[in-house]
């Protein structure tokens, strides 16, 4: 399917990613699919009919959300069986912190086809922006507005071993900074706004130092704010007897501690010591 093709394609559910900013950044094959569908199903027809008319598009727009009454859901899955139907958001990958998982769960039961066109997506962008640990991130959507809820959420997510990734808000950036430095003290922090657009800009540093630059300079635009992991467990004394114990049923005192030192990073000479305490005893 070549980009000015008028191909058909196949009935069924297309969920396909839009820019979150640039709009540079629709793909081949996101502008293809727009090109060639049916209809598109999309949260706000005015955000979506400027995009399709920068594509030089023209196509019925469905006004669609998890909101929808179970009606018009079912209707817009039973159009599926024969029409193309694509599902766009306002910005970004549908589905994230976005509608369509009620729309995908059951055109799935009523054995449409789906097929996903990836793109932008803002977690991922501001993770690549970072400079975070990002061998394991949790996306945590919204942190809530109120301030308990908001304070009970980060101290749920506080011992997740992973970075944490929020979309916010900018009024509420510097209540989110300051509730961080709060209950998740010690963590590196990145606020990465206004994502591919003309003033995308990443700060890092602590939430303190945060908190100071957004109360003197308040942000605008839209942001993900990310917090980094946790710093690892000091290993106890405890982890480091029973790790001997184990290694003192197959190596010499010597060989243990040379592990267990390895492993927890605790003194060797110490650890021997330990050990030949526990082998003599
Ligand atoms: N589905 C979208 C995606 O894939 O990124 C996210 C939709 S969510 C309703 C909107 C939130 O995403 C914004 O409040 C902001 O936190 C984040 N966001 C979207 N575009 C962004 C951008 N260009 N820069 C920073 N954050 C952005």
């Amino acid at each position: 399917m070549s980009h000015h093709s008028t191909a058909t394609l196949k009935p069924g559910l297309y969920i396909v990613a839009t820019p979150i900013g640039n709009l540079g950044d629709i793909t081949v094959r996101a502008a293809e699919v727009l090109a060639a569908c049916d209809g598109v199903a999309c949260e706000d027809t005015r955000v979506t009919g400027k995009l399709m008319k920068h594509l030089g598009l023209s196509k019925p727009l469905w006004r669609y959300d998890d909101h929808a009454s179970d009606k018009d859901r079912i209707r817009l899955i039973e159009s599926m069986s024969l029409r193309a139907v694509a599902l766009v958001s306002d910005a970004g990958t549908p589905l994230v912190s976005d509608p369509g998982y009620r729309l995908v769960r059951e055109a799935r039961e009523a054995g449409v086809a789906v097929t996903s066109i990836p793109g932008p997506c803002a977690v991922i962008v501001g993770l690549t922006l970072a400079g975070l640990p990002n061998d394991r991130f949790m996306f945590g959507g919204f942190l809530p507005a109120k301030d308990k809820a908001r304070r009970d959420a980060l101290d749920e997510l506080g011992s997740v071993p992973a970075t944490l990734v929020f979309y916010e808000t900018a009024p509420r950036l510097l209540r989110s900074l300051e509730a961080i430095g709060e209950i998740l003290p010690n963590r590196e922090i990145a606020v990465a706004r206004e994502l591919t657009k003309l003033h995308e800009e990443c700060r890092t540093g602590s939430a303190d130092e945060l908190s100071n630059y957004y109360g003197a300079h308040p942000p605008k635009g839209e942001i993900v704010l990310l917090v980094g992991p946790p710093p690892p467990r000091d290993p106890s004394p405890d982890d480091a007897e029973g790790q001997l114990i184990e290694a003192l049923e197959t190596l010499k005192p010597s060989q243990a501690a040379s592990l267990v030192a390895k492993a927890t990073g605790l003194d060797r000479r110490a650890l021997y010591a330990r050990a030949l305490e526990l082998r003599g005893g």
